[in-house]
């Protein structure tokens, strides 16, 4: 039934709990994974050497968070990665509707420190705009 799911993952411990579900789910239905992952934006008055730096750290911590959601994910039928710059819950829909995925899996919250919300505000978002189903783990 789903052809192409999509992980949205922080490194959070919901979002590996998601990740685990997410890659059943993909070897079950023989379905494309993509993991997404948005590092914070940079803000563009930085000058130089600044932005530069800026944009290697955040993208080299980035990809390390990707490597782990690879080691959670394993073996899988299709697998595709992307890592850009958020915020995080537009840079979600925006592969959703690019990839044309038709279930999202996320974690209900992430590594904000409001660990009291029920939701996160980038869940929230996402499953108010997305036009697919959204599956959040908790
Ligand atoms: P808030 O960010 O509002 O302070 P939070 O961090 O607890 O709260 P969210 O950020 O909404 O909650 O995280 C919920 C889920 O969204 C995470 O488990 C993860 O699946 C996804 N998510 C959050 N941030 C990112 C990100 N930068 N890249 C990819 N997915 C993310
Ligand atoms: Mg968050």
């Amino acid at each position: 039934m789903f052809k192409n799911i999509l992980l949205a993952f922080d490194g959070s411990e919901h979002a590996r709990k998601a990740a685990g579900l997410a890659a059943d789910l993909a070897r079950q239905y023989q379905a494309r994974l993509c993991v997404v992952h948005a590092y914070d934006p940079i803000p563009d008055y930085l000058g130089e050497p600044f932005l530069q730096e800026t944009i290697s750290r955040r993208t080299e911590a980035a990809d390390r968070i990707m490597e782990q959601a690879l080691v959670l994910v394993g073996e899988q039928p299709q697998l595709e990665t992307d890592v850009l710059e958020g915020p995080a819950a537009e840079a979600i829909l925006r592969v959703a509707e690019v990839r044309q995925v038709d279930l999202i899996v996320m974690g209900t919250r992430g590594l904000g420190q409001l660990s009291g919300l029920l939701l996160g505000s980038q869940s929230q978002k996402v499953l108010s705009h997305a036009r697919c189903p959204v599956l959040l783990v908790r």
